[in-house]
């Protein structure tokens, strides 16, 4: 029970940014206009027409705002989605279409802008394609923000002191408009923890919980509620105990964050001098002075997809290729390890094919195979970047060997060119294939023959491994990185990557999970990437233990049976060497 009596409540939702909050809600219901239908005067024609230019032009004002408040505080690349909401707002089309109807069928502004606009909602909601539907959630927050406009409501964006903002669904501009109060973090009852919004939380260092069902239904404005972004959970109505509990937590974080901070230009190597390479991945360019102040030995996975986020053509060669330069260049001497698009399965960029199965359908290297000359363009875009000698390839969704072949007559094609054209590269650029694919696990040592490296990425491996789609919420307890069969499966692929002299990698979200760090090494991990955020801690376990105890802990586990034993067994270890690290 909390102080006024109500029920100490917890929930699960999906963890989309670390950090604790424990504070008040502000519960966010979003204006929902209620449109009436009527008919309007010959004479009044006019002064509709005008009300609702006004409200276009009021929604356009908004919406700019958004955008430079995005540019400023997140950068280009975090703002495109609200440069596509402002093209929808100047889409002639649509409007001239609806000013048509508003003189032909003396209709009031708001039912024809609905009317409309919901036609357009419905059809990009049939697609199959995930881009297409993303552009639908733009498209009905254009809507919302235009009708609210013409009803002449005023936007909410100004919230009393520090609260957590809890809400059925954020769009990622009331996200970002709401971050300009104390926001302590955002709970939502949708939305995956790749939502733009989760993306943005992250950028802006908020915590945030997404998937947790109902919050909406249970939260009160004022109601006490803990946050933690670190794993999920949600408890409504804190009793003092739990209260006391996270602010323990949180403190503890607090100090184990300040503990890191000497390690960041240390190498991570174990007590008894194995050396692993501790890389970070990297979505957005700004997040590049982050994972060097992190202490990151390079990039181990620029996602090059997010800069497809929201264009409609791929970029070209020369784009591609400040962008891959300025990558490089900010982690030299060190390494950056580029992927080459992984588009299709639940990411980015509009194509014309619908797919029932799209995690099983066309995705990563099969994409770029099919289309060879936005491939070139990419990789030589990458070669240009690589005459530092500092650059590495890496492919995506990659199952069988011809896959890599081909890729590799694609690179000796794109290095001809560029030869041609006199312009310096890699000779002997690296090309790794990324192991994501069961496929591609049991013939880790045939790939590992054709290429330089082996990068395993947990997040598909484990979804094709044990059949549960990694954005699925209601599968997400299946979702199991300590599932002894993923685990014997790492073994596996190690094992056979490194017959062939290849190093193997992991960057993977597991690779960033401190609970596995002890096993991954001593499974033989060569290098782990992970997201920028847990650097420091990972490397801090690196340091503190000996490699030939990591292998004790493989094998132990290696023998277990069950997920639940695995864990009890790595987290009683985690207590007694690290209890100074928080996990739960
Ligand atoms: C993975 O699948 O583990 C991975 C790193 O790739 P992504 O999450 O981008 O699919
Ligand atoms: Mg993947």
């Amino acid at each position: 029970m909390d102080r006024i009596g109500k029920k100490e409540t917890r929930l699960k939702g999906i963890a989309a940014s670390p950090g604790i909050a424990i504070g008040p809600v502000y519960l966010f219901r979003k204006h929902e206009p209620t449109i009436q239908t009527r008919t309007i005067e010959p004479e009044e024609i006019e002064k509709e027409i005008n009300r609702l230019q006004n409200s276009l032009a009021r929604s356009k004002k908004e919406v700019t705002k958004v955008l430079d408040f995005a540019e400023n505080k997140l950068g280009r690349d975090q703002s495109k989605i609200f440069e596509a909401q402002l093209l929808l707002l100047e889409d002639m089309v649509l409007f001239e279409e609806i000013f048509k109807r508003l003189r032909n069928e003396r209709k009031n502004a708001e039912y024809l802008v609905q009317d409309e606009m919901e036609k357009y909602h419905r059809l990009m909601m049939a697609s199959h394609d995930q881009y297409t539907r993303e552009r639908a959630e733009d498209l009905l927050d254009v809507e919302n923000r235009i009708l609210r406009n013409l009803e002449e409501q005023k936007l909410v964006s100004r919230i009393d002191g520090s609260r957590v903002i809890v809400t059925h669904n954020l769009a990622a501009a009331d996200a970002l408009i709401f971050s300009r109060n104390e926001v302590m973090a955002y709970v939502t009852e949708i939305g995956g923890a790749t939502s733009h919004m989760a993306l943005l939380a992250r950028a802006l260092k908020i915590p945030a919980v997404v998937g947790a069902h109902q919050i909406s239904l249970l939260a009160s404005t004022d109601d006490n509620i803990i946050v933690d972004g670190y794993d999920g959970t949600i408890v409504l109505y804190p009793g003092p105990d739990t209260t006391e509990h996270y602010e323990k937590k949180k403190e503890q974080y607090h100090i184990f964050e300040e503990t890191l901070a000497p390690l960041r230009d240390l190498p991570a190597e174990t007590l008894d001098g194995h050396c692993i390479k501790l890389a970070a991945n990297v979505e957005l360019e700004e997040e590049l002075e982050f994972i060097k102040m992190q202490g990151a030995d390079g990039i181990g996975l620029y996602r090059t997809e997010s800069l497809l986020l929201g264009e409609e053509v791929f970029p070209s060669e020369e784009e591609q290729y400040k962008i891959y330069y300025r990558i490089a260049e900010s982690v030299y001497p060190k390494d950056a390890i580029i992927r080459t698009f992984d588009i299709g399965g639940d990411k980015f960029m509009s194509q014309s094919i619908k797919e029932h199965n799209p995690f099983l359908g066309w995705r990563g290297v099969r994409v770029m195979l099919d289309k060879p000359q936005v491939f070139l363009d990419q990789l030589r875009a990458i070669l240009r970047a690589s005459s530092k000698k500092n650059v590495a390839i890496l492919l995506p969704m990659v199952t069988n060997i011809k896959e890599v072949q081909l890729t590799k007559q694609l690179l000796e094609q794109a290095k001809d060119d560029l030869r041609a054209r006199k312009i310096a590269f890699d000779e002997r650029i690296k090309l790794g294939v990324m192991v994501e694919v069961p496929a591609a696990a049991i013939t880790a040592d045939h790939l590992g023959h054709e290429v330089d490296f082996l990068s395993i990425g947990t997040n598909d491996l484990i979804q094709y491994l044990l059949a549960v789609d990694r954005g699925n919420d209601i599968v997400s307890d299946l979702f199991q990185e300590f599932h002894p069969a993923v685990i014997r499966f790492l073994r596996r692929i190690i094992e056979r990557g490194k017959q062939k002299r290849t190093w193997v990698g992991m960057c993977g979200q597991m690779a960033g999970n401190p609970l596995a760090t002890i096993l991954l090494i001593g499974l033989g991990l060569d290098e782990l990437s992970v997201v920028p955020n847990a650097v420091p801690e990972i490397k801090k376990i690196i340091r503190s233990i000996h490699y030939t105890e990591a292998i004790h802990v493989a094998e132990r586990v290696l023998m277990m049976q069950s997920e639940d034993e695995i864990i009890s067994y790595l987290k009683n270890l985690m207590k007694r060497k690290f209890p100074d690290i928080p996990i739960e």
